[in-house]
């Protein structure tokens, strides 16, 4: 990758001073992983997880993801640093929310896709359910918010990679403000499409017109 993907001016202290030296690994990274970051679109999800984890390895981070395919719980990742607000195909609840149990795949099945309580059929936790039992996440966002208020005055390097607006209200804007009230905050919006940084984010920001999966996988100069 070249550096005509670059659009905001800074490319050298991304590239350079920023990624390819020191200063990005000594201090906390929040990660927000959207739309780009599909499995179920992407033959290239494990090479982008695994290219993140090599940047992320050692590192103090916390993830999070709009997906639900469940991919990433599959990388080498650290599981206790991801939260998926937006549930996990992979897991399983009753289509009636007759009660807040969640279930593995393999428990499921083995319940023939109904719902032990009330005979529903299962369905999968995510925000597509009807009734959305959301205490599948909860656990993790409130590990998430705990690290988030550890990053306060502390140096701070936010990846948005490849979120959207299907879900702004849980990556762009509350990055956008974590970014914005933190001083020592530096903000990269990594998205094919939307890499547009808003002007009081411009001093600290720098938006990056490129497909962020490919960006973190090509980019020799990450390490
Ligand atoms: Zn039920």
């Amino acid at each position: 990758m070249e550096n005509e993907c670059i659009v905001h001016s800074g490319e050298d202290a991304l590239l350079k001073d920023e990624w390819n030296g020191k200063s990005l690994f000594i201090h906390k990274v929040l990660v927000g992983l959207g739309e780009e970051w599909d499995g179920d679109k992407r033959p290239d999800i494990q090479e982008g997880y695994e290219a993140l984890a090599r940047l992320l390895d050692g590192k103090d981070y916390f993830i999070v993801t709009l997906n639900t395919d469940g991919k990433i719980f599959e990388s080498s990742l650290d599981e206790k640093r991801i939260v998926a607000p937006c549930g996990n195909d992979h897991w399983f609840q009753c289509e009636k929310a007759c009660t807040a149990d969640i279930w593995e795949e393999s428990e499921a099945e083995e319940m023939d896709g109904v719902c032990p309580h009330c005979g529903a059929p299962l369905i999968p936790n995510t925000v597509r359910a009807g009734k959305y039992i959301e205490e599948g996440y909860l656990p993790q966002w409130n590990a998430y918010k705990q690290w988030l208020s550890g990053t306060l005055n502390r140096k701070l390097t936010v990846l948005e990679l490849g979120a959207g607006f299907e879900y702004p209200g849980i990556i762009r804007w509350p990055f956008e403000k974590t970014a914005y009230f933190n001083n020592k905050a530096k903000f990269y919006r990594v998205n094919k499409t939307f890499f547009q940084i808003s002007e009081e984010l411009k001093d600290k920001a720098e938006g990056i017109q490129a497909d962020s999966v490919k960006f973190i996988v090509d980019s020799p100069r990450l390490w």
